[in-house]
């Protein structure tokens, strides 16, 4: 696997693989690497000729100073599971590559940002979108592999290559989970074993409110016995939402064909985790 830390050596593998007529298939991350991204990366490779992965915490998403020096950083490792999915590239930037100069750029996505994560975490969404737009701009990937679990992400991803025509495929991967439903998320290694149990009733309360709204009981009416469930548990809700999938819409019901999903962001010994399920 060859390693790159400079825009412009990237680039120049980018137009060798181009030059030979090679699919190019991109694996965004911010490293601390589990089987959620490897599954993007198995994807990935299945599809495109050349896979190429990224790992760049991005300080621009970030709306809380601790939480971006607190996020886990294990490259030995990462670069160690990227050889293991035959991963061709890995771009690892430092911060002063990808911002040579403040961003003046503010991007606006309207409704789709004007709740849960994009309300909770405010500029989290510009800072994605910037970090991304460049990165496309960077790897010129024919498809691009986001995750379900960052929902809310896909779809805003999905509106920016839409209004800036990006030529790039955007393909979502579905969540990727531990035995016990909890989502993987690199924020995991940050809680202790007693925290990933206590974590673990997140899903299975959106597994139960999921099974009662199918039954016909409305969100609302169900909604707070499952906050309180969770705090019982030991877990602080920020925000519990049913919307459309695609839309990011809220929805009381699920009334028609439409997907819906049920989105949680809750708070576990102090760390902060997201997870959705789509019916
Ligand atoms: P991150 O490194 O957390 O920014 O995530 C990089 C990509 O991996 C994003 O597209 C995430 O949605 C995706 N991802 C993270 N966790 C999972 C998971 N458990 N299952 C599937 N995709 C995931």
């Amino acid at each position: 696997m060859r390693v790159f830390r400079k825009i412009s050596e990237l680039r120049q593998f980018i137009s060798e693989q181009r030059f030979l007529n090679k699919s190019i298939g991109f694996v965004p991350t911010m490293g601390a690497l589990h089987s959620g991204h490897s599954e993007l990366l198995r994807v990935a490779r299945n599809q495109s000729d050349i896979v190429v992965c990224s790992i760049f915490v991005n300080p621009t998403q970030f709306n809380n100073q601790e939480d971006l020096i607190n996020y886990p950083r294990t490259t030995d490792r990462d670069i160690e599971l990227l050889k293991a999915v035959e991963c061709d590239a890995l771009f690892l930037p430092e911060a002063d590559e990808i911002y040579k100069e403040e961003t003046r750029l503010k991007f606006n996505f309207g409704w789709l940002e004007s709740t849960m994560e994009g309300l909770h975490r405010p500029g989290h969404f510009n800072g994605v979108a910037v970090v991304v737009s460049k990165l496309f701009h960077i790897v010129n990937p024919d498809f691009a592999y986001f995750g379900q679990k960052d929902l809310q992400q896909l779809a805003i991803i999905k509106q920016l290559v839409k209004d800036l025509s990006f030529p790039v495929s955007i393909i979502s991967v579905p969540t990727v989970r531990e035995s016990s439903g909890l989502a993987k998320s690199s924020r995991n290694e940050r809680l202790s074993i007693e925290g990933k149990n206590i974590a673990a009733h997140i899903n299975k309360s959106l597994a139960q409110l999921e099974s009662q709204l199918l039954s016909g009981i409305s969100f609302d009416e169900y909604k707070s016995e499952s906050i309180n469930y969770l705090k019982d548990k030991g877990i602080e809700v920020e925000y519990l939402e049913l919307v459309d999938s695609e839309t990011m819409k809220a929805v009381s019901n699920k009334l028609n064909d439409n997907s819906v999903a049920l989105c949680i962001a809750a708070v576990v010994e102090g760390i902060r985790l997201i997870d959705n399920r789509i019916f």
